[in-house]
């Protein structure tokens, strides 16, 4: 991180790069969030550690409307999304500076949880200097271990490689964490009988997500549901959040069964 952390203030301190687009500590060692940097007196609130699986790329979005180029830090994934976004004419790659940064699968504090693990303090293990096999969970009951691959992304286990599609320079360095078959769940699913799919999703609604657009941006404003079991008892659409003023010239439907 002390790598990552010099090479921004050296891009900041020569003009290349008028901003850090990266992670600051959130108010738990398991919840750091992204967060711009434009001084090298604030980059001492940077890190990035295990816990730091936000993808910053889309974040990109709003970033190409500034001034001046913003850095970027990318991992191996998060670089497929901003190629898409460059495809979609969302992200201007002229704005970005990217550094590549090395990932060996990110946390959820979630499945520390799940372990039955309560009453966490702080986590150790997850920093990228000590990035341990086995992380040490300090809780108000005392000291429990959980090993780092337990503890990862669902993402992480399907990972699709540690190979960054685009970067203006690397940092760090990634490790393996693929041990499942991406498409093991749907071949699951697949064999299921109608009645084990049905049990199987907690969800019985259909939803739908209206978009909207102002011709240059789609933004999810509408969410709107009906459960499948009683449609015909029930006015169509339901909103679950405000409908905006009708000021958008598209709206598109996207339907969604679980
Ligand atoms: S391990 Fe793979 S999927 Fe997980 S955050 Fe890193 S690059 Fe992305």
């Amino acid at each position: 991180m002390q790598e990552l952390i010099k090479r921004a203030k050296e891009l900041l301190a020569d003009g290349t790069v008028a901003r850090v687009l990266g992670w600051k500590a959130g108010d738990m060692p398991w919840n750091p969030e992204p967060a711009y940097f434009e001084t090298e007196e604030s980059l001492k609130e940077f890190v990035y550690d295990g816990f730091c699986g936000a993808n910053l790329s889309k974040y990109m979005i709003e970033a190409s409307k500034l001034d001046g180029k913003t850095l970027v830090c990318l991992k191996p994934c998060d670089t497929y999304s901003f190629n898409q976004l460059i495809k979609e004419h969302r992200v201007d790659r002229e704005k970005a500076y990217i550094i590549g940064v090395g990932c060996r699968g990110k946390l959820d504090i979630e499945k520390i949880r799940e372990t039955g693990i309560k009453g966490i303090t702080d986590i150790k293990g997850a920093q990228i200097e000590n990035e341990a096999d086995t992380l040490m969970v300090e809780t108000l009951y005392g000291e429990k271990t959980v090993e780092y691959k337990d503890a990862m992304l669902s993402r992480c286990h399907v990972c699709k490689g540690k190979e960054h599609k685009i970067y203006d320079e690397l940092i760090g360095e990634s490790r393996e964490t693929k041990d499942a078959d991406r498409f093991a769940e749907v071949e699951m699913i697949e064999a299921m009988s109608p009645e084990e799919r049905f049990a199987f999703f907690p969800c019985r609604r259909t939803i739908h997500y209206c978009i909207l657009s102002d011709e240059n941006e789609f933004d999810i404003v509408v969410l709107l549901a009906y459960p499948v079991e009683n449609k015909r008892q029930i006015k169509y659409p339901l909103f679950l959040n405000n409908c905006p003023p009708i000021k958008y010239r598209y709206c598109i439907f996207v339907h969604v069964t679980r």
